[in-house]
């Protein structure tokens, strides 16, 4: 396997890998991951469907990348996909993938065409004092000392942000901006977490700085994601025959591995899982237990094994963000439950991580669920009486069809730190017209809030609807009424959620295919592959192409993650989009640097240097400089896309 970017590998198709014919494959999990593997199996490694069998512990596909009318419960979205225009993996796949919204055309025309016809961007990015706009005016509100801060993590070497978290690089000059208010309540980042992981964001998504205020720089589809984007990979895959195993729980898989011998070939030899049928299955894999009762644990009397070949390949998804999670309904909270249990994804990944240290170290992530949770609620609006506080805040008309709110909202004076989101609507295909799904969470959910004084963990999806309507500015006597009458809630508990942004070194997460590996690979959130940011689409489906084109030896490049952070223009216009445009002149300099500085400058002002920096702002025009060429760059600035 190797990377490539341009347009000849993009297009080019591969030859049928070698010994294809004699393969087949097992998938482990239907996420996105696993789903694009089958994808990238049938397009690129002309593999058979019907040799492509998908292990499911669900009884549907699609993993944490949901969306569904729950019956008895309501709409529930765990979560919303906020993406990117360089997912250079997803995009790959997805042009040859027919959409759902219009099968005569592929999910990448369906959406580029949908974005450039309705962009986005918000016109409120954060509220306060109960709907107030708290004009953070798409500024960052950096000082000097802030920006050094993130200017030095984005150079540190991965290799010294081993184990390291935020607060080792940030203090509170970042902490206490708005950089940070918009970037933890985007990414869900948490003090605590990862400075490595950090790190990696600041470089990969370094070309967005400009639209990262005002979500300028994201794109969305047009129904939720389970029904815009895994719909649609079923639907090929199924057209191509591959075989789908729901609510079948994968409990272990057995290797051949002996690490201290001079070769280390690994082979997986069988996988061992217990089939469920009927509604308990339902119930314990979806984690749906709004009565309170806990979900009946996976029978190992029932377990089978599947013995493997070395022409057996088998894809494993390890760990999960949405493993343990739960919906509450209108009138219960969702429990936190994090115990692991057999058959599911840490469970079976601390199996396979105790037969060979290179399988990783699961309890890393999923030993803390306390500092990997947070809480979503998806509220339909039943009547048009929420309506108008929405319309007040986000500027827009909930029910046109278009973007709406823009990206989250997040509420900087809530003590939960609630944000929330309204897509284009409807956000189901057979949503009733009128009716709104508001998609909100909270980063804190162990605290008392500030209407209901409970821990969000503890709340109804009423009671969180209450407080989400106390912060938009909903007269107090009102709140009741609206939350009971006007609105269905469904909260969901992830106690996992962020659980791969926990502090992290070398060797924690296993290779996508490990030293000596013969038959198989790991995918998803958990798997490591260079450069690429967990918490994303983008990742899943990357992990997905690399472990079928290592293992089948597909003879066309991956396409590498995109490289805006070996661009100099973009990294010249990021140090001026993060001081909020001034010049690095403009910055508190003794007498003596700024001495130096005139100097170096003088030095270079016949060169494409000088007209670089010049063009990027990065020094001021002046009246002596207002002559000197600048570069043809190509550039749009200052949001180079
Ligand atoms: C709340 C939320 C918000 C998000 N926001 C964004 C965003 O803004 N932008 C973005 O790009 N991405 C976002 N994502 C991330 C993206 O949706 C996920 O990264 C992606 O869907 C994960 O796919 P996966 O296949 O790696 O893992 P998963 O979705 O976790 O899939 C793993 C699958 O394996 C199955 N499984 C686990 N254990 C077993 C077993 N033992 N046997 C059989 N099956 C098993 C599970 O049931 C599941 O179906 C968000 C996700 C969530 C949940």
């Amino acid at each position: 396997m190797y990377y490539s970017s341009g347009n000849y590998e993009a297009f080019a198709h591969p030859l049928p890998p070698e010994g294809v014919e004699n393969k087949q494959a097992y998938i482990i999990g239907s996420g996105l991951a696993g789903l694009a593997a089958a994808c990238f199996l049938v397009r690129d490694g002309r593999m058979p469907g019907e040799k492509i069998h998908i292990l499911e512990r669900d009884p549907r596909a699609g993993g944490g990348c949901d969306g569904w009318d729950y019956p008895g419960l309501g709409y529930t979205m765990r979560g919303g996909r906020e993406m990117d225009n360089h997912f250079e993996v997803m995009w790959d796949l997805f042009r040859d993938i027919p959409s759902i919204e219009d099968p005569s055309v592929s999910v990448l025309d369906y959406y580029y065409w949908l974005n450039k016809r309705d962009p986005n961007y918000s016109l409120c990015r954060a509220t306060q004092d109960r709907g107030q706009d708290a004009h953070t005016d798409n500024k960052f509100n950096l000082s000097d000392k802030a920006c050094m801060e993130i200017m030095n993590l984005f150079f540190t070497p991965e290799e010294e942000l081993q184990d390291k978290v935020i607060t080792e690089y940030f203090s509170d000059e970042v902490l206490n901006s708005n950089f940070w208010l918009y970037w933890r309540t985007m990414f869900a980042f948490e003090n605590w977490h990862s400075a490595l992981e950090m790190k990696r964001y600041v470089t990969r998504f370094v070309h967005h700085l400009g639209g990262l205020p005002d979500f300028s720089a994201l794109r969305f589809t047009r129904y939720n994601q389970y029904e815009s984007m895994i719909l649609p990979m079923v639907n090929y895959l199924e057209s191509h025959g591959v075989d789908f195993q729901f609510n079948t729980h994968v409990t272990d898989v057995r290797f051949s591995c002996d690490d201290a011998k001079d070769d280390d070939r690994k082979l997986a030899t069988e996988i061992r899982l217990v089939r469920e049928d009927g509604p308990a299955a339902v119930d314990a894999a979806e984690g749906v237990q709004p009565d309170g009762k806990t979900a009946p644990a996976v029978d190992l009397a029932r377990e089978e094994t599947i013995p493997l070949t070395e022409n057996d390949l088998v894809f494993i998804t390890p760990g999960s963000l949405v493993a343990h999670s739960s919906f509450g309904s209108q009138d219960a909270p969702a429990r936190f439950a994090p115990e692991l249990t057999p058959g599911d994804g840490w469970d079976l990944w601390k199996r396979i991580a105790a037969q060979s240290p290179e399988f990783g170290r699961p309890e890393k992530f999923c030993g803390d669920p306390e500092k990997s949770n947070w809480e979503s609620a998806t509220v339909t609006t039943l009547d048009e009486k929420i309506l108008p506080y929405i319309e007040a805040i986000c500027k827009r008309d909930p029910l046109s069809g278009g973007v709406v709110t823009g990206g989250i909202v997040s509420v900087k004076d809530s003590s939960w730190l609630l944000s929330w989101t309204i897509n284009r609507q409807p956000q189901f295909r057979a949503q009733p017209e009128g009716q709104v799904c508001v998609w909100l969470y909270g980063l804190f959910t162990d605290v008392p809030g500030d209407y209901v004084k409970k821990p969000m963990r503890d709340c109804t999806g009423k009671e969180i609807c209450e407080e989400w309507l106390y912060h938009l500015g909903v007269p107090e006597e009102q709140i009741e009424e609206l939350a009971e009458h006007s609105a269905n809630t469904v909260p969901c508990m992830m106690p996992y959620i962020t659980a791969f942004f926990m502090p992290r070194a070398d060797g924690d997460r296993p290779l996508v295919v490990p030293e000596g590996a013969v038959n198989f690979a790991f995918i998803g959130q958990f798997a490591e592959t260079p450069r690429d940011t967990i918490f994303t689409t983008e990742y899943s489906m990357r992990t997905g192409m690399e472990a079928v084109y290592t293992l089948l030896d597909i003879d066309r490049g991956v396409p590498e993650v995109w490289g805006s952070v070996f661009d100099l223009r973009v990294l010249l216009n990021a140090t001026v989009l993060l001081r909020d445009g001034k010049p690095a002149t403009d910055m508190n300099m003794n007498v003596l640097e700024k001495l130096l500085l005139s100097r170096g400058l003088k030095e270079i002002e016949h060169t494409d240097i000088y007209g670089l920096l010049k063009e990027f702002g990065v020094i001021p025009t002046t009246d002596e400089n207002r002559d000197v060429p600048v570069p043809a760059t190509g550039a749009v600035w200052p949001g180079i896309h």
